[in-house]
């Protein structure tokens, strides 16, 4: 149907000269709306924009509704009609007026992906794929804008599609890897916890940072199959270590997608038996969005695994959407404040102290992230943090070397005793 109704407007504007964009439209929040509101609402609402999008067509452009809340428009500028990029802002003004239904006024806001016939391609299932990325851009972006697509999008598209493929393979090619990131202890003043992260050494592009390549896992699906080794190496990684009496835990991330499979904490459980690993030495990073999801499954995946002893730590703590409420009914070890609020730091004072404040209520433990300087160590340091981690304690780096670094730390630990014959460690 879009292709058939594309390649009339394609062959009519190849004629004369002329172009062709194909805007794809969703709604933003608009499950929101039907979740608060419910779904006569949410009807209402997508009548009047189908309204509102065929009011804006002429005779040679067309409307469609593709999915739940996300239209396509396929518009024709001929000579003389305004050009597709101000067509893209104007419907984006259009549609975000308030739409009055019952006695409330109801704004739901557009994201707008605009790809154009013929400088970006000339065939119908390729321009909505780009407009469908364009409008992923601009929702990523601050929602409530179009996005052009353009040659940097087609390049990082491009990209992810490539990693998203290779990614599929990486797992039985062994490209991951994990790398570990020390945390300090202010009080003991040494290391006391790793934190494990993925790596994915790709044959022709090199290390590709897990910042980039987790999403990209995210969203193919293959997520639980990497937190699985990493798990499983942090596992190993730990009774390893126990057998060189090093003594710290290891936190471990875990994504969304990874606790609201029921069969998670089974699987942990499973893990644990297999490897032998002690699970009081396992920290479970999740981030604190998860808290505030009312998913039943996710409850009780956290219940399970505190049952069996592992410890739970909020991660990226200060950037989500966080439900307190929960945050003091959930048993949660540990908080980890987000880099974005140790960076400005001494300048943001008064967020971190609310925040240690708040750990200091629920006794959690206080971990902050992304330390980079002296001058933000030691307003932590004085402000009642207990451990840091970030640059400025050392870089994640591969196993063999976080070894060495560990066990150079007890054996100069070792050296104090035996010169001072006192434990030099408060
Ligand atoms: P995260 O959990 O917040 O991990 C910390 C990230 O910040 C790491 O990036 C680390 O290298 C970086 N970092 C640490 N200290 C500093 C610092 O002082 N300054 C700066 N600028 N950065 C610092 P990385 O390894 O690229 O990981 C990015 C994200 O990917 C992680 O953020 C985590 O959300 C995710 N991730 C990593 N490994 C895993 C995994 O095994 N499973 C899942 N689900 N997610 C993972
Ligand atoms: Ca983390
Ligand atoms: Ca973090």
């Amino acid at each position: 149907m879009v292709t058939s109704l594309f390649d009339r407007l394609r062959d009519l504007a190849r004629a004369t000269g002329d172009r062709v964009g194909v805007f794809y439209i969703d709604l933003d929040q608009f499950k929101a709306i039907n979740d608060t509101l419910g779904h006569q609402h949410g009807d209402m609402i997508l009548k009047e924009v189908a309204r509102r999008l065929l009011a804006v067509s002429t005779v040679d452009d067309a409307a469609l509704r593709i999915g739940g809340d996300e239209f396509l428009f396929l518009a024709h500028e001929a000579a003389g009609r305004v050009r597709l990029e101000e067509q893209a802002h104007s419907l984006q003004l259009r549609l975000s007026v308030p739409v009055s239904a019952s006695d409330r006024h109801l704004k739901v806001t557009p994201s707008i992906g605009l790809a154009c016939y013929p400088e970006h391609g000339d065939d119908a299932e390729a321009l909505m794929r780009f407009a469908d990325w364009a409008m992923y851009e601009a929702k990523s972006r601050s929602r409530d804008r179009c996005h052009v697509f353009d040659a940097q999008l087609r390049e990082r598209m491009e990209r992810e599609v490539r990693l998203v493929a290779d990614l599929k393979e990486a797992g039985a090619r062994e490209q991951f890897d994990v790398h570990f990131q020390a945390r300090h202890s202010v009080r003991l003043g040494r290391t006391v916890s790793v934190e494990a992260l993925a790596r994915w050494h790709h044959p022709a592009l090199g290390m590709v940072p897990a910042g980039e390549f987790i999403p990209l896992c995210e969203r193919a699906g293959l997520v639980n199959m990497l937190g699985h080794f990493v798990l499983r190496r942090a596992m190993q990684q730990s009774c390893a270590w126990r057998q060189l009496g090093i003594d710290v835990t290891i936190a471990v991330n875990v994504s969304l997608n990874q606790l609201v499979d029921a069969r998670f904490a089974s699987d942990v459980r499973q893990l644990f038996h297999v490897t032998g690993c002690d699970p009081h030495r396992i920290e479970l990073e999740i981030t604190e969005s998860l808290l505030a999801d009312d998913n039943p499954v996710v409850h009780d995946n956290l219940r399970q695994l505190r049952e069996l002893g592992v410890r739970i730590a909020i991660d990226d703590f200060g950037t989500g959407y966080s439900n307190m409420s929960r945050l003091s009914v959930t048993d949660i070890d540990c908080i980890k404040i987000d880099r974005s609020l140790i960076v400005d730091l001494p300048r943001n004072a008064a967020i971190v102290e609310t925040i240690i404040a708040l750990c200091r209520v629920i006794k959690a433990t206080i971990v902050a992230e992304g330390v980079e300087t002296t001058t933000v160590a030691d307003w932590l340091d004085q402000h009642g943090c207990d451990q840091m981690q970030g640059y400025y304690f050392g870089h994640p780096v591969a196993a063999a070397v976080m070894q060495e670094e560990l066990l150079a730390q007890y054996a100069a630990e070792a050296e104090i005793i035996r010169a001072t014959g006192t434990h030099a460690l408060p």
